[in-house]
């Protein structure tokens, strides 16, 4: 006897007939025993539907609008499924967010949950009824009951905060693969079916382009210590279990908007050694990685930034006591990475041995662009230069000099009321993983680069937090190694990754700012892809990036941007190449098995 949370997603009640198979594994589950609350989505592909009628009503649709119309798609399945159960002798009543009372902040198309009421479930589930909730949205406010959506994929979100509201005992994510997989198995068709994941792990994944779960799910399973579980609405397969080790209890009242950012970690025992004016070409980084990895040098965050002319600059961090030798590998292979045969000396390595890296985590800041701005203005405003920046949609690293260190972290724990936590991820698993747990594409993004960016404090700060405020998340951030006198004034380039759809705003809106902020030229490129690999068994071990851009090497791919945090590695690559670059590094990590997942369609 227990509660279960079921979630049903949208092509597994795309027909009658699917509805009415759901129906019977709903029955299944309450037969066995079991209290029921089910969430389910719109039918197959019905929310892109309504997309495309507002769009042809209006180019820019208002939100509060889109939310009315979106919120419709999850209101049929929810009927639908209670008459099928009903049908089947099963007492079952359906429910929108509004009548539940999911409340949520007055964000429309991407609203996050305050909390859940339970009283009206409570008293439904004694009654003996299944509970069909409809997923994706909520209500902004109880009196005024404005209808919000949670964003695209949100129904995942719905059903796990139910579950964290009504201490559930597991919450199940039926969908139409078997499970999460080591990639998408519609790109990559040898993927396998992984038996369980770690929320660490599936939080990066998520983030970084696997959209069978979104990402903000994961966050409040791993927060709440929801028992969760991805399987097939096609099979008895036990699926994968997302695994957490049990956390803290906290209040289920802001379930969603606690704080953005969890923890503020540093490290400093680290070196950076950067090489400037490498050559662009595909192979370099696997050469050099590699022979850093033949020497056994575990190298911690990596960031290769833009190119100017046919050269890119590349940075990465080591411990202190690998500096002298990691420095010597960069120059004894300097000549290899030149741009012609003809230059020996090879790029300028720089070595800094006195710098510290301050990181901010937390899945609560993805969709709030506002927080990698904000942890870059408490910096500023500390006085503190960046050098280094590397971010990804749930981390934030910064290197900076090792005097900074402390004052960075009393003002960023100060600025994000968190305590400093340890300095890197535990590795403790309750199982051995490999070092590559699963690899993901983003095709959704463009990429921008600020040319000649004056290096003071603040300018990043600045930058970003403009972006914030026209409400552009800024993905993938790296500040060049390499700067430049710009009429006496020292300066970097930035370049960064922010969603396709953002490009269009964030070029114009850059290129009318430039003047004031004494930057260069803004470019924009939509036709890049971004490929990662994943897992917590890379904590420690060195070779695996190596390995990863060895993998685009001998496919003759060439690496625009590398950008790293403890458990990912990321490439950014010309769209052109995304597909093969992700089954390269797929197979490269041993990932592949015989069998082959068959999707519904
Ligand atoms: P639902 O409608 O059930 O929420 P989604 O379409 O949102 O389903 O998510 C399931 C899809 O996610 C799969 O069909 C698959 O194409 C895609 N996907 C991407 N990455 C992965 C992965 N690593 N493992 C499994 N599925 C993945
Ligand atoms: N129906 C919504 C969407 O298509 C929510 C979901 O399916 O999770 O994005
Ligand atoms: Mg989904």
């Amino acid at each position: 006897m227990g509660l279960v949370v079921q979630k049903y997603g949208g092509t597994s009640v795309g027909s009658v007939e699917r509805i009415q198979a759901v129906a019977q594994r709903i029955i299944a589950t309450a037969q066995a025993g079991n209290s029921l609350v089910v969430v389910v989505s719109a039918m197959g592909k019905s929310t892109d539907a309504l997309v495309k009628l507002a769009r042809e009503i209006s180019a820019n649709p208002s939100r509060r609008e889109l939310d009315m119309l979106l919120s419709t798609g999850e209101q049929v399945t929810i009927s639908l499924l209670s008459m099928a159960l009903q049908e089947l002798g099963q007492p079952a009543i359906s429910l929108t967010g509004a009548q539940v009372g999911i409340i949520t902040e007055p964000e429309h198309t991407r609203a996050r949950i305050f909390h859940i009421k339970t009283e009206r479930l409570q008293r439904h589930l004694e009654e003996g009824k299944v509970v069909v909730v409809a997923g994706f949205q909520g209500v902004a406010s109880t009196t005024d009951l404005e209808v919000t959506t949670l964003g695209r994929g949100g129904s995942d979100t719905s059903a796990v905060a139910l579950a964290a509201a009504l201490r559930a005992d597991c919450c199940e994510i039926y969908t139409d693969v078997p499970g999460i997989l080591t990639a998408d198995p519609r790109l990559v068709p040898d993927a396998q079916l992984m038996s369980e994941i770690t929320c660490d792990e599936m939080l990066e994944l998520a983030s970084l382009g696997a959209k069978v779960l979104h990402p903000r799910a994961v966050e409040i399973a791993r927060n709440y210590g929801v028992q969760m579980v991805v399987r097939s609405s096609w099979s008895g397969h036990p699926g994968t279990r997302v695994v957490s080790p049990v956390p803290q209890p906290r209040p289920l009242k802001n379930l969603e908007l606690g704080r953005p950012v969890d923890g503020v970690r540093f490290d400093t025992d680290q070196a950076k050694v950067a090489l400037l004016r490498v050559a662009d070409r595909p192979g370099i980084a696997a050469r050099l990685f590699g022979e850093l990895a033949q020497q056994n040098l575990d190298v911690d965050l990596i960031i290769q930034s833009i190119h100017e002319g046919n050269t890119n600059d590349i940075a990465f961090t080591v411990t202190k006591a690998a500096a002298n030798q990691a420095e010597a590998v960069a120059t004894a292979f300097g000549p290899m990475l030149s741009r012609t045969t003809l230059e020996t000396a090879g790029p300028e390595v720089l070595v800094n041995r006195a710098i510290a890296k301050v990181s901010i985590t937390g899945a609560g800041m993805i969709g709030r662009p506002g927080v990698a701005a904000q942890m870059f203005t408490t910096l500023a405003a500390a006085g503190i230069n960046l050098q280094l920046i590397s971010t990804s949609e749930v981390n934030v690293s910064c290197t900076i000099a090792a005097t900074d260190c402390d004052r960075a972290i009393a003002a960023l724990c100060q600025a994000f009321a968190v305590d400093s936590s340890s300095t890197h991820l535990s590795p403790s698993l309750p199982v051995p993983s490999p070092p590559v747990r699963g690899v993901a594409l983003d095709l959704n993004q463009a990429r921008l680069a600020i040319r000649s960016v004056p290096d003071r404090p603040g300018l990043a700060a600045e930058i970003f937090q403009r972006l914030a405020a026209q409400n552009i998340s800024v993905d993938m951030i790296i500040q060049s190694q390499r700067s430049r006198s710009v009429s006496g004034v020292i300066t970097r380039d930035i370049a960064f990754t922010v969603a396709q759809v953002d490009a269009e705003t964030a070029l114009t809106f850059l290129s009318k700012a430039i003047p004031e902020l004494g930057c260069g030229e803004v470019i924009v490129d939509t036709a890049i892809a971004k490929v990662s690999i994943v897992g917590m068994g890379m904590l420690g071990q060195p070779g695996i990036a190596a390995h990863m851009f060895k993998a685009l090497a001998n496919h003759q791919i060439n690496i625009q941007m590398i950008a790293t945090s403890e458990i990912k590695v990321s490439c950014v690559v010309a769209e052109a190449d995304a597909v093969t670059a992700l089954r390269a590094i797929h197979a490269a990590f041993d990932l592949c098995g015989q069998h082959r997942v068959e999707i519904p369609a």
